[in-house]
This record gives structure tokens, C-alpha cells and sequence, in this order.
């Protein structure tokens, strides 16, 4: 029936909320098509905007059809969800606990203050800061801190695996700071840290970023300190990919050679959609303030409730064996697509993040990604280090393993992950869409067996 429609150009995500809500109100009530998904369920919504709540429930439904490779994605618990959902998100707190703008505070200050106690306990720092909105404010407040508009700051280029907060040129951090940016070698795709020292020496920057979004190794942090320290620099471990592994013991922690801790609590670490800062005591002044009221108003206290459930959560033992299954998954799933002929940028990784160049393969990353997820498969299309492509269609695939062994997935279904794969970039080369159909079928029974968290 579909044959000989281009995939290519089959729309897998709707072009406007208002139209496809439109399109599901008419589909009738959501439990005439399915049982309901959405965990904590969503009654009331259903009944008040049943066309919203459709859109939710098909979400739902998505999450639990398709094997979630995207590494900055994960399933948070119900636990969570609930927290987030909290009435919360009702109150007004600027300032920070005991020291508030408004009265009310009586319950909303033990939630921030137990966020805080618990991510100082998770990650043995002295001092964090829960308030941040996300990832990218969190580090905007780290510029705020520390450097005057003008000053050099070094980060990893974006098409190195870098982020856009890094000093990237469509960045404000790129605009409204001179960005200095370090990349991998091109022989071995890891850090050259030569380069980091030496235009660290030459451009005396006033911030170093290291972490990123694309690097599937060890992050050093040791070696970027002993960089800061020599310099004079203020160093920023931005951890928003690695937070969970590094919690449950996966990867090492940039605690003693970091100054300043950045993170998303929404990666990894399996929480809401947030960021925190963490530090030495004797920053905690200069960052609380570029946060409050160098950058933000009220902080979100359902989301700072949450925050604090998922440190919760990351500080028991189960969740440790959840980081070390993380890495042990991406490692069988890499050991596998190389086995399959794939070119991983530097060969493997050491976390939960690979990269893979399909130039090998005849296919750009786009098309490819795009095919996977027709086929079940959900990734990103990602620059390669030294791409001759562009960053819109760029010669990279991202795929990461926190999200499918939340689900409980374990390094026993890493090889088959890779045939479908396999598959599915074959396809998308000659443009079998029947294929990639069967694919997601396949992998739709599959995951049947690996209940979503609640
Ligand atoms: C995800 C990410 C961010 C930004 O987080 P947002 O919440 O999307 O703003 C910052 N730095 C790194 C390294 C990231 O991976």
C-alpha cells in the first residue's frame, strides 16, 4: 500500500500541535483506541482537554513502542513524575531557603533544602545550587560568575562533541564572550590535551568548559585542572551527560579538579528537566548570586521537588547497578555494530554515548536517523569529528543506552539491537520501507516484555 512512497519524506512527528490535537480529538476518546499509558494516569485532562490529553497518551505510547537510543533521553519514575506534578509548581520562592522574597515558605524551603543536602551527599560536594531552569541557564550562570563580557573562555567545539554553551558561535555564550575552542585528534577522535594546555597558555581564558554532548570517553578531568590551575582559570566540569554515571560510581568525578560542577538532572541522572550547580564553599556565594538574581526569578519548586526524588533514587544501590549496566550496554552494543562493520568514532566508548560515522555505510546521519525511527528506533543525526558534511545533514549517528536499560534491557540484547540497525541503515540506503516497517514491529513485541517505569 505504501510502496513506493519515498519514507524519506513520510511525516513521523506532527508539523503543529493545534493540528494533529485537532486530528486526535476527532479519533474519539483515547480509551476507545488504547488503555491508557500515562503513568501517573491523567483522568482529569482526559476529561477537560481530551485533545491534549490524546497528544500525551500517544507520547506515552511512543515511549513504550520504540527503543529509546537517543543518550540525553531517559524514563524518569512515577516517583518523580508525581513530584513534578506536584501543586508545587503553585508557589512563588525567589531567593533561596530562609532567605525568600515571599512568605509561604514553610514547606517549599525543607524541598529545596533537601535537594540541596542530597546532591552535596550524592556527589561529596560543599556546596549546590538546585535552581537553575536547565542545562544551558546553569552554565550562562557560570559566565555570569566568572568572566565580564569580552573575557576568552575554552570549550570544546560543538562539532567535536562539545556544547552549544560551550562558546559556540550561535551561541550568546559565543557573541558575548571571545570563545577559544579545543577539538579531538584527528587520528585518534579523544581529546587532544596538548592543544587544550597550549591555548590555554596563549589565550589566557578566564573559564575552561570540559564534558560535552558527543564524547563516548572518559572525561579527564584531572588533566583539564591541572590546565585551569596553571593558568589561572575558573574550570567547569559540565557533567549534564555522565551526572548518573558518575552518581552510581561508572565514571570518575571531577570532585577535587573542578571548580564549578554543571549539570542537567534530566540525562543520566534520570530526574526532572533541571540543572544544578555544584561547588567549593568558597564559590557558592558568586554562583548562588549569578543564578538568583543574576539570571533567574522564582525557581520551580515542583521541579526542584523532583530533582530532589531523583537524587533519592540515584543514591541507592539499585540505581548503581543501573550506572554500570548503562556502560555495560553501550560497550556490548558497540563490541556488536563493530562486529557489523561500523565505524565508531574512536572505536568504542567508555560511558553510555556512541558515535557512529555511517560514511562507510553510503548514507548521511539524517537520512539514516530518520529511517531508524520509522523503524522503531529512535537516535539523533550528530556531526563526526572532522565532518566534511554539514551540521543540518551532517555524516553521524548518536546512540546511547540509559533510556533501554532503565527499561531493563542488559548487554544479552545489545547484539540483536545492532542487527535491527543493521537493518534499518540498509534500508534506508535503498529505500526499503517495508523493512524498516518489519523492524518496527519487531521491536515493538520485543519491548513488550520491559514494562515503562510504573
Ligand atoms: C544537555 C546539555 C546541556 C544543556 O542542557 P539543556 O537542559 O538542554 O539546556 C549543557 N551541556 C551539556 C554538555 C549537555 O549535554
Amino acid at each position: 500500500m505504501r510502496a513506493g512512497r519515498d519514507w524519506r519524506n513520510r511525516k513521523v512527528e506532527p508539523t503543529t500541535g493545534e493540528r494533529s490535537a485537532t486530528a486526535a480529538a476527532r479519533l474519539g476518546p483515547v480509551a476507545d483506541r488504547s488503555p491508557p499509558v500515562h503513568a501517573p494516569p491523567i483522568p482529569h485532562l482526559t476529561s477537560t482537554d481530551p485533545a491534549l490529553a490524546a497528544l500525551i497518551e500517544g507520547e506515552a505510547l511512543r515511549q513504550r513502542d520504540t527503543l529509546r537510543l537517543i543518550p540525553s533521553e531517559n524514563y524518569v519514575s512515577v516517583a518523580v513524575l508525581e513530584a513534578t506534578g506536584s501543586v508545587l509548581t503553585n508557589k512563588y520562592s525567589e531567593g533561596y531557603a530562609g532567605r525568600r522574597y515571599y512568605e509561604g515558605q514553610r514547606f517549599v524551603d525543607p524541598v529545596e533544602t533537601l535537594a540541596v543536602d542530597r546532591a552535596r551527599a550524592l556527589f561529596t560536594v560543599e556546596h549546590a545550587n538546585v535552581q537553575p531552569y536547565s542545562g544551558s541557564p546553569a552554565n550562562l550562570a557560570a559566565y555570569l560568575a566568572f568572566a565580564q563580557p569580552g573575557d576568552a573562555v575554552l570549550g570544546m567545539a560543538l562539532p567535536m562533541g562539545g556544547h552549544l554553551t560551550h562558546g559556540w558561535s550561535v551561541s550568546a555564550t559565543g557573541t558575548w564572550f571571545r570563545p577559544v575552542r579545543y577539538g579531538v585528534r584527528r587520528d585518534s577522535g579523544r581529546v587532544d590535551l596538548d592543544e587544550v594546555r597550549d591555548l590555554a597558555r596563549r589565550e589566557r581564558p578566564k573559564l575552561i568548559f570540559c564534558g560535552g554532548t558527543a564524547i563516548p570517553r572518559t572525561v579527564d578531568f584531572a588533566a583539564f585542572g591541572e590546565i585551569a590551575r596553571e593558568v589561572g582559570a575558573v574550570l567547569v566540569a559540565d557533567i549534564a551527560h555522565i551526572a548518573g554515571l558518575i552518581a552510581g560510581g561508572a565514571h570518575p568525578s571531577p570532585v577535587g579538579h573542578a571548580d564549578v560542577i554543571s549539570t542537567t538532572t534530566h540525562k543520566t541522572l534520570r530526574g526532572p528537566r533541571g540543572a544544578m550547580l555544584m561547588c567549593s564553599a568558597a564559590h557558592a556565594k558568586a554562583i548562588d548570586r549569578a543564578v538568583f538574581p543574576g539570571l533567574q526569578g522564582g525557581p520551580h519548586n515542583h521541579t526542584t521537588a523532583g530533582i530532589a526524588v531523583a537524587l533519592h533514587e540515584a543514591a541507592q544501590p539499585a540505581f548503581r547497578a543501573y550506572a554500570h549496566q548503562v556502560v555495560a550496554n553501550a560497550q556490548a552494543l558497540a563490541a556488536a555494530l563493530r562486529e557489523r562493520g561500523f565505524d565508531l568514532v574512536t572505536g568504542g566508548t567508555d560511558n553510555h554515548l556512541i558515535l557512529v560515522d555511517l560514511t562507510n555505510r553510503g548514507i548521511g546521519g539524517k537520512p539514516a536517523a530518520r529511517a531508524m525511527d520509522t523503524a522503531g528506533l529512535e537516535c539523533n543525526y550528530n556531526t563526526v569529528p572532522y565532518d566534511p558534511r554539514t551540521p543540518f545533514d551532517p555524516s553521524g549517528i548518536r546512540l546511547g543506552t540509559p533510556a533501554v536499560t532503565t527499561r531493563g534491557l542488559t548487554e544479552e540484547h545489545m547484539p540483536q539491537v545492532a542487527v535491527w540497525i543493521d537493518r534499518a541503515v540498509s534500508a534506508a540506503a535503498t529505500g526499503d520501507e517495508a523493512a524498516l516497517d518489519r523492524i518496527a514491529a519487531e521491536v515493538r513485541d520485543r519491548l513488550a516484555a520491559y514494562p515503562v517505569p510504573g
